[in-house]
């Protein structure tokens, strides 16, 4: 059979396969392109889950409103009417501290202002002034600890639970906070880079003020954007779902990619797959070149979703993260009917609590029963929750979450190189640089404009807000 000849060929039509496809198609739409998915649906992580009127979500809940290609996405996808946003400014966090939720201002510095650490431990963070820059390849948890002492690493702990799922003390700041990391080499203390960053933006004209950015999703859930994306390209035959990638070979003028429905030929070969499908895939592509590792590991959640009537009292706000020195069951909830309109019936609300992650693989093993019993007692110690829930359901996302740990940074020089080495080769995807939607939609982005041999904005790394 012969096979069919593309300029480049997607492998994954996750946010990250759909969002290339989107850019390239805006910035050349003469490009033969096309789209392999394995699963009969697209979207990879991202779908939207709905029953007896409650809406929940597989995987992400929503992302940032400050990021320039996500918007850019939203708005080719056509989804600028159905965007539902909740902005940080007004909803409000919790970390359970004590056994209690105490409320947690959105930027780190503030924590410093509130009762929530002794006055000691607020005069410790100061420390980070004179603390010279750890060498080696730090954890978080030891990084923090070093720069502004023990009382911060349950609030460490809480922005990685709710992030990665993931665990602090294994976790690498060289690989969550590249940007963070360069601050204090530079100006030798975190605090005063993040200073002298804020001087500078001052003195630049006509810069305003940054506001708190918005979480943002759809009114009819997060699995629009795929969606959106996927009919678009499908309606031109450029996607072809049920059709995993299960060999590559490197050819004179580019790439031929074995696929389950037959041999494609391309130019570009875009591997837009999560970290550990995309090593597996290439590293026999390419015997000179070995990866230094040949995975990494991967923190797998669940949600416990509880429905109640108007007599439970959700605390207003996003939604509470619990850190593993107050040793809960659950690592924390989403209030979701307080963030996003539609996702609980007239008169009712709804909880999407989180169970598991890297410390606790072990609880994904329960029955949904026991699941949904120990989410209850244990959220029923921290609100008012009436007996029983209206709903309950327990969902077991396929997706994990990488977890960038010992060896991560090494990895991302491999893939520099292989990118250095085979320009018509472009990895992307979730747990390269980073893992939120926001990230992959940057990447995608970058790959398009390689591709496109457009400038690139270079491998600079960001300085990226924490938000709880
Ligand atoms: C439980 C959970 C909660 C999350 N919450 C948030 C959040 O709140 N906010 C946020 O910003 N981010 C969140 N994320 C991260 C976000 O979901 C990811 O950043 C994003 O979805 C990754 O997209 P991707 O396309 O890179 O990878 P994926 O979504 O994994 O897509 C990869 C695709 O490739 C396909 N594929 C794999 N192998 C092959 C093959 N050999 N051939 C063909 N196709 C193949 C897969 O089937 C899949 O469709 C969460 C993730 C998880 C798992």
């Amino acid at each position: 059979m012969q096979p069919s000849i593309y300029d480049v060929c997607i492998v994954g039509a996750g946010i990250s396969g759909l969002s290339t496809a989107a850019f390239l198609q805006a910035a050349q739409p003469e490009l033969q392109l096309l789209v392999l998915e394995e699963s009969p649906d697209p979207g990879g992580a991202i779908g939207t889950y709905s029953a007896s009127g409650y809406q929940a979500e597989w995987g992400p809940h929503g992302f940032l409103d400050n990021c320039e290609e996500s918007r850019m996405l939203i708005n080719m996808a056509g989804l600028d009417a159905e965007v539902t946003t909740a902005p940080l400014g007004e909803f409000v966090r919790y970390v359970c501290l004590d056994g209690r939720l105490r409320c947690i201002p959105q930027k780190p510095l503030q924590i410093l202002k509130e009762p929530l650490i002794p006055m000691r431990a607020k005069l410790r963070v100061l420390a980070d002034l004179w603390k010279k820059p750890l060498a080696g390849e730090p954890s978080v948890a030891q990084w923090v600890a070093h720069r502004f002492g023990n009382a911060l690493l349950p609030f460490a702990d809480a922005v990685y639970t709710g992030t990665y799922a993931g665990d602090i003390e294994r976790l690498k700041i060289d690989a969550v906070m590249p940007g963070v990391r360069e601050l204090e080499r530079q100006h030798g203390s975190v605090i005063r880079g993040v200073i002298g960053k804020m001087r500078g933006a001052g003195r630049q004209k006509n810069v305003k003020k940054k506001e708190l950015p918005s979480m943002i999703s759809f009114a009819g859930g997060m699995a629009r954007l795929p969606e959106r994306l996927a009919a678009g390209l499908a309606a031109t035959g450029h996607l072809v779902c049920g059709n995993g990638v299960y060999g590559l070979l490197r050819e004179n003028e580019g790439w031929r990619v074995l696929a389950e429905q037959g041999e494609v030929c391309c130019r570009h070969l875009v591997l837009a797959l999560p970290v550990n499908p995309c090593l597996k895939l290439l590293a026999p592509a390419l015997p000179t070149m070995p990866p230094p590792l040949t995975a990494i590991p991967e923190a797998r959640i669940l949600s416990v979703l509880l429905g109640f009537d108007a007599r439970a009292r959700i605390p207003f706000g996003f939604g509470y993260l619990a850190p593993e020195q107050e040793q809960r069951f659950t690592l924390g909830a989403l209030f979701s009917s307080h963030m996003f309109p539609g996702r609980a019936p007239a008169g009712h609300q709804l909880l999407e609590a989180l169970v598991g992650g890297r410390r606790h693989p072990e609880r994904l093993e329960l029955t949904d029963a026991q699941l949904i019993e120990a989410v209850y007692r244990d959220l029923g110690q921290l609100m008012e929750l009436p007996e029983p829930p209206h709903f309950t359901a327990v969902l077991r996302p396929r997706s994990g979450i990488p977890q960038l740990e010992a060896g991560y940074t090494g990895l991302l020089e491999w893939r520099k190189s292989v990118h250095a080495a085979h320009d018509q080769l472009h990895l992307c995807g979730f747990g390269w640089k980073g893992i939120g939607i926001n990230d992959m939609t940057k990447e995608a982005r970058q790959v398009a404009l390689r591709i496109g041999a457009q400038s690139t904005k270079g491998e600079q790394h960001e300085v990226k807000g924490v938000y709880f």
